[in-house]
């Protein structure tokens, strides 16, 4: 049988896995697996379920637990589900089990760890980060499974945990533990991140740098401002002052979107509990992402002497921490396989051109790109991850599922 013909077959498979595509979104939506640093009970449950799954289909897992003694026993899974092909080259997908939590609930119209389905719509926390992940290769196997066909390669499924809290104790322990894994011959997609028209297939990333911003006044009444130093004021000024990072560093590298460095004041830690008192202590945090061109240290001075300047004006001290500091890990190639064999599923299959781009950072890829593996991180989104009422759409499940089964089935 022809490629296309095979194509074609598994194509029309996965349009009638739509109701067990839902069943499983329901089965993987109320096994909470929000992880232990964000207090929650871990992945095992999900895990155990997805290992029943996927071994009653006939697949050989494995998994590679990281040790966490705040977990119930078993510690953090990290499966790896085999479908073996004509050869030993591999083609992964790895998506993640782990969810973040549902947030302020009355945000939510309902609870979200029971699926709700509206029209093309499956609502509930986890169904699109990283449900849709899961759920798009794990189906497109099946198809596979269930027409008998063998893959060219051999397809590797990694299902890890603790993708939300920094994968110290998913991917990058697996590639730790088990570098023997993975090649940089293998394929590797990572569905974890993409745009709604399926077209941004991310190939690199900017670098990340978190910084804590400790401004020391003086506390005082707020009728007798003179006696204290308010360190509320002093950080408004120096948020504004900062906004001269952008002319500072002002490359644009028209591979990303935004082209440019961004510089974001985000969290503000809480201060006085009164509003008749002036707050002698601020806390706020600064979310930078940095074009691989600049050097990350440099950007911490300038915040340094930047804020100092300002803050020395309201009589304030100001102290700048790292909280966190991730240098960009070399691009994958534009030109690389994988990125070439997933355009032509995605044009096959949705009839757009997509194209390979740099994105803010932050996306587990980066654990394979250090490691000089040539990860893509691609699927169809909706943009609503981590939000109250997130949700994934069913045709973009199916549609996704038929793009990995196109690079599934490639011959090349
Ligand atoms: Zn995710």
């Amino acid at each position: 049988m022809q490629t296309q013909e095979k194509f074609a077959q598994v194509s029309e498979r996965l349009g009638q896995y739509r109701e067990e595509m839902i069943s499983l979104q329901r089965e993987l939506v109320r096994r909470v697996a929000v992880g232990p640093d964000q207090g929650g009970p871990g992945e095992g449950e999900k895990a155990a379920f997805l290992l029943n799954l996927l071994t009653g289909w006939g697949l050989k897992v494995e998994n590679y637990p990281a040790p966490d003694p705040r977990v119930a026993e078993g510690g953090r899974p990290n499966l790896v589900a085999w479908l073996p092909g004509q050869k030993p080259e591999k083609v992964w997908v790895l998506s993640h089990l782990d969810v973040v939590p549902p947030g302020d609930l009355k945000l939510w119209d309902s609870d979200p760890y029971t699926l709700r389905v509206e029209g093309d719509r499956l609502i509930g926390r986890g169904t699109e980060d990283n449900h849709h992940g899961i759920l798009a290769s794990i189906m497109a196997v099946k198809a596979l499974l269930d027409l008998g066909l063998t893959p060219p390669r051999t397809i590797g499924l990694a299902l890890v945990s603790d993708e939300e809290t920094g994968s110290g104790k998913g991917l990058d322990f697996l590639l730790k533990t088990q570098p023997q894994l993975f090649s940089p011959e293998d394929l590797i997609i990572v569905p974890d991140a993409g745009s709604p028209d399926s077209t941004l297939v991310e190939v690199a990333e900017k670098s990340i740098l978190w910084l804590r911003l400790t401004l020391l006044g003086k506390q005082c009444h707020a009728s007798r401002p003179k006696l204290g130093k308010n360190t509320l004021r002093a950080s408004a000024h120096v948020i504004v002052a900062l906004e001269a990072l952008h002319q500072e560093f002002s490359l644009e590298n028209p591979l990303f979107d935004p082209p440019e460095s961004t510089f974001e004041p985000t969290q503000k830690e809480a201060n006085v509990s009164n509003i008749n008192t002036i707050p002698g202590r601020a806390v706020f945090y600064l979310d930078c992402r940095v074009l691989p061109d600049y050097d990350l240290g440099l950007v911490k001075d300038r915040v340094e002497a930047i804020g100092k300047e300002t803050a020395k004006k309201f009589g304030v001290s100001l102290k700048v921490e790292p909280v966190q500091e991730l240098k960009s890990p070399p691009a994958t190639d534009p030109q690389a396989p994988v990125v070439k064999a997933l355009v032509k599923g995605i044009r096959r299959v949705y009839g757009r051109e997509a194209r390979p781009q740099g994105i803010g950072g932050g996306t587990v890829a980066a654990f394979f790109r250090q490691q000089g593996l040539p990860a893509v991180v691609w699927m169809t989104v909706t943009h609503t991850a981590h939000q109250p009422n997130e949700f994934t759409l069913l045709s973009n499940l199916v549609g996704d599922a038929q793009v990995l089964a196109h690079v599934f089935l490639a011959e090349e």
